[in-house]
């Protein structure tokens, strides 16, 4: 198995420039997510990797080997497909031995090799099968399988799970899982889905517009995002921001003050060397840091108007305004509480949990 580093990777389509420079190591046995927004360059950057686009300029490292002038082929890569790409025609005992013997391997070796994968993947009894006799979840194994027997240096997977209704893909992410642990191969993992990231990422890396944002674990992307993109993007529901003006600050300490938020002057542990009175930052709130409970002392308190309400069984989604604003907030209610569009509920916030950010996105934690 292999780590992959990337160094200065650019790639254009004509006048458009997709990849715009990513610098990024991912080693031995990471299982990496990469995230981000619709047209991104997330499939660009794993097909690029994988060969079957050539880059612009930069270099693509994989194991020892610098692969620039490698074809696809000879990469020593396994890519699966969110469309699966199997052959129809072939059964799914054919459809992973395919590239064993397109190699001209010993039938002996193939037998083997499928049948271990088979076993792996939970595809023994459907070796006779075509794909049109089975379902998604087992398609994308038989996908999956056609990687696995090619005994890859790195696995790339192209948002595998997407077609799968909504109880699969959590049966495949376990799954998933599972195999990384089994394997402990390199994994680079392509999703818009939050879930697949936070759960699967041993590493999630996060990018906008071709532009490398953060690269962390789950946790740290999450509780400590480097900009406003990524706290924005990171965690479902996305955190909300709400404008908010520098009082005063200094290394240590922040203090601010927004409408709509008790006390007058709030006062928030962070960075405040770039910034002076005056200045525009904005405070980020995630739905679970909103307490609809009795504040506790020192507590910011806040009060909201209810739009919405989305009873999700366990908990509830809350979705209103700050009142005498027009900053939209969203609370993680408490299963037993139901609120009524229209209703005002006072909100209180550890300001522990306060993200600050600067009027150009940056995070301002210490
Ligand atoms: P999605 O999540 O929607 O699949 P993505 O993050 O994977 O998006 P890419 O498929 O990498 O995004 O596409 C990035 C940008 O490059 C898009 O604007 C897309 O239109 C453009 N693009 C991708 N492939 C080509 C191509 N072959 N020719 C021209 N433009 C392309």
């Amino acid at each position: 198995m292999a780590e992959v580093v990337l160094t200065g990777v650019r790639k254009s389509f004509g006048p458009i420039e997709v990849l715009k420079g990513i610098d990024l190591t991912i080693d031995d046995g990471d299982f990496a997510v990469i995230l981000g927004p619709s047209g991104c360059g997330k499939t660009t950057l794993l097909r690029s990797i994988a060969g079957l686009e050539g880059i612009t300029s930069g270099s693509i490292c994989i194991g020892e080997r610098v692969v620039d002038d490698v074809p696809a082929a000879e990469r020593e890569i396994g890519m699966v497909f969110q469309t699966y790409a199997l052959f129809p025609h072939l059964n799914v005992y054919k459809n992973i031995a395919f590239g064993m013997r397109m190699r001209g391997e010993p039938k002996a070796r193939i037998a083997e090799k499928v049948d271990e994968a088979a076993a792996k993947l939970r595809l023994t009894d459907y070796l006779a099968r075509l794909p049109r006799e089975l379902s998604g979840g087992q398609r994308q194994r038989v996908a999956i399988g056609r990687a696995l027997v090619r005994e890859p240096q790195v696995f790339l997977f192209d948002e595998p799970l997407s077609n799968l209704d909504a109880e699969l893909r959590v049966d495949m992410r376990l799954e998933l899982a599972n195999l990384h642990q089994s394997l402990a191969a390199t994994m680079i993992y392509v999703t818009h889905d939050q879930v697949e990231a936070m759960t699967l990422g041993s590493k999630i890396v996060i990018l906008d517009r071709g532009v490398l944002q953060q690269v962390g674990s789950p946790l740290e992307v999450y509780y400590h995002p480097g900009n406003k993109f990524v706290a924005g993007f990171v965690g479902s529901p996305r955190m909300r921001f709400i404008p908010a003006t520098v009082v005063a600050s200094d290394r240590r300490q922040i203090k601010v003050h927004a409408d709509g938020i008790s006390p007058e002057t709030i006062v928030v542990d962070a960075d405040g060397s770039r910034l002076a009175a005056g200045d525009a930052v904005e405070i980020g709130l995630r739905a679970e840091d909103l307490r609809a409970d009795a504040p506790a002392p020192g507590h910011l308190l806040l009060t909201g108007t209810a739009r919405q309400v989305e009873n999700m069984g366990h908990s509830s989604f809350w979705y209103g305004t700050l009142k005498g604003t027009e900053s939209e907030l969203i609370a993680r209610l408490d299963k037993h509480l139901f609120i009524r569009p229209g209703v005002e509920t006072q909100f209180s916030v550890d300001p522990a949990n306060v993200y600050l950010f600067d009027d150009e996105g940056r995070s301002l934690e210490r």
